[in-house]
């Protein structure tokens, strides 16, 4: 059998804004061991964590992180409770700012990375973003479950059509006068 090529681990501990300044882009993988949260968050974490990340200065002076983390978790199925393995992706965009005032003044398609010394854990910001990816429910695909189900109910059910959007589109206008 071949063995795919290693890849590197990430430094834990990085300094996000000087390597912004440099444009420095990391590819690597987290070490599991440093992910307790998403560990228990899931059955098991089945494949490493594979991130790559891109440290930049965008608009305004901005110093930003771009990339994705993806790795593959075992979730209970939530028909039958055996284990089902669920690819999780996330994509990252983050502003690095030094403060939750300071985050409120970013644009729209960022997120607050907020780091308030020199140096961040780099586990936690990809640990953060999987856990956030992770699917809130799984089951296993029709056919593949241990729960049979009656035919008639899995068509109604197979695509999960039955939402109307246009009362998702009310919710979301409702509860957007938060912040
Ligand atoms: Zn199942």
């Amino acid at each position: 059998m071949l063995t795919p090529p290693q890849r590197s681990q990430l430094p834990r501990i990085l300094d996000p804004r000087r390597l912004a300044n440099q444009g420095v882009i990391l590819a690597g993988q987290v070490a599991l061991a440093h992910c307790e949260r998403l560990q228990e968050a899931v059955l098991e974490v089945s494949e490493p964590i594979d991130v790559s990340l891109t440290f930049e200065i965008a608009e305004q002076g901005r110093k930003v992180v771009r990339g994705q983390a993806s790795t593959t978790v075992m979730m209970a199925c939530q028909r039958c409770l055996e284990p089902i393995a669920s690819p999780v992706k996330a994509s990252i965009q983050l502003g690095i700012v030094w403060s939750e005032d300071e985050a409120k003044a970013l644009s729209k398609d960022l997120d607050p990375w907020i780091v308030d010394g020199e140096e961040a854990d780099i586990s936690v910001m990809v640990e953060d973003e999987l856990l956030l990816a992770l699917p809130f429910v799984t089951y296993h695909p029709e056919g593949q479950c241990h729960v049979v189900i009656p035919s008639a109910m899995g068509e109604e059910t197979s695509d999960g059509g039955k939402e109307n959007p246009f009362s998702i589109l009310e919710q979301l206008k409702n509860s957007g006068s938060d912040n």
